[in-house]
């Protein structure tokens, strides 16, 4: 069962910040990676409705990261 995530989708994730279960939604944001301080516009990622963290990356999301190349 494979679907394509969109913005606005709704998934079942796990917050590190509130430390339970939350069902995230996924919108575009830009995300600004650690090692390289890089900011990638428009990533696909799904965040705590109740805090606002950025929960994960959607897969589909990671060629966009490497072609910014710095997810190696
Ligand atoms: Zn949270």
């Amino acid at each position: 069962m494979l679907t394509h995530p969109k913005v606005g989708d709704y998934v079942t994730n796990t917050c590190r910040r509130c430390n339970k279960l939350v069902r995230s939604r996924l919108t575009l944001r830009n995300v600004e990676l650690a090692r390289t301080r890089l900011v990638v516009p428009d990533v696909l990622v799904d965040v705590c409705p109740e805090c606002g963290h950025m929960i994960s990356i959607a897969p589909e999301a990671l060629p966009q990261l490497r072609e910014a190349g710095c997810w190696k």
